[in-house]
């Protein structure tokens, strides 16, 4: 189901280096609309468990520690296309590759530290903002 909602999360890096309002800042000035938010830590089971598609991946235990280190902003975003179009707002998951002026070329430190997390299906984007929200918290 097209839902124009999708999920992110602003990961340790940027939370510990202070980038959450410049980066809210980036999302709501291009059109999303904040429909669910928290400061937040993920466990190590929540962590395996959202990138389990990686489970093969040389960086998976990698990955998994970095994104329990610290806290996180978990959010939901609304706006037309919305999966896509955040998806171009954030940039290529290499912020070196990542597009001039976007958020991981702006505030990620290397490819695994890469600041913000998108959805990359409209189905994905309503399983990973049911993990975090409820229905009472999304408006
Ligand atoms: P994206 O977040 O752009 O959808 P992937 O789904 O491919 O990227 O990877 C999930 C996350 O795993 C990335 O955002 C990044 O934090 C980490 N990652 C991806 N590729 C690598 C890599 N080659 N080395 C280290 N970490 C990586
Ligand atoms: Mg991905």
């Amino acid at each position: 189901m097209a839902t124009n909602r999708t999920f992110t999360m602003l990961k340790p890096d940027a939370v510990r280096k202070g980038y959450i309002g410049a980066i809210l800042e980036q999302i709501t000035a291009s059109g999303f609309r904040i429909v669910a938010m928290k400061l937040t830590q993920l466990t190590t089971d929540d962590a395996k468990a959202f990138y389990a598609v990686h489970s093969e991946r040389p960086f998976y235990g990698e990955l998994v520690e970095y994104m329990t280190s610290g806290p996180i902003v978990a959010a939901i975003l609304e706006k037309e296309n919305a999966v896509e179009d955040f998806r171009t707002l954030i940039g290529a998951t290499n912020p070196e590759e990542a597009a001039e002026g976007t958020i991981r070329k702006k505030f990620a430190t290397s490819i695994s530290e890469n600041a913000v997390h998108g959805s990359d299906s409209d189905e994905n984007a309503a399983i990973e903002g049911a993990f975090h929200f409820s229905g009472r918290e999304q408006f």
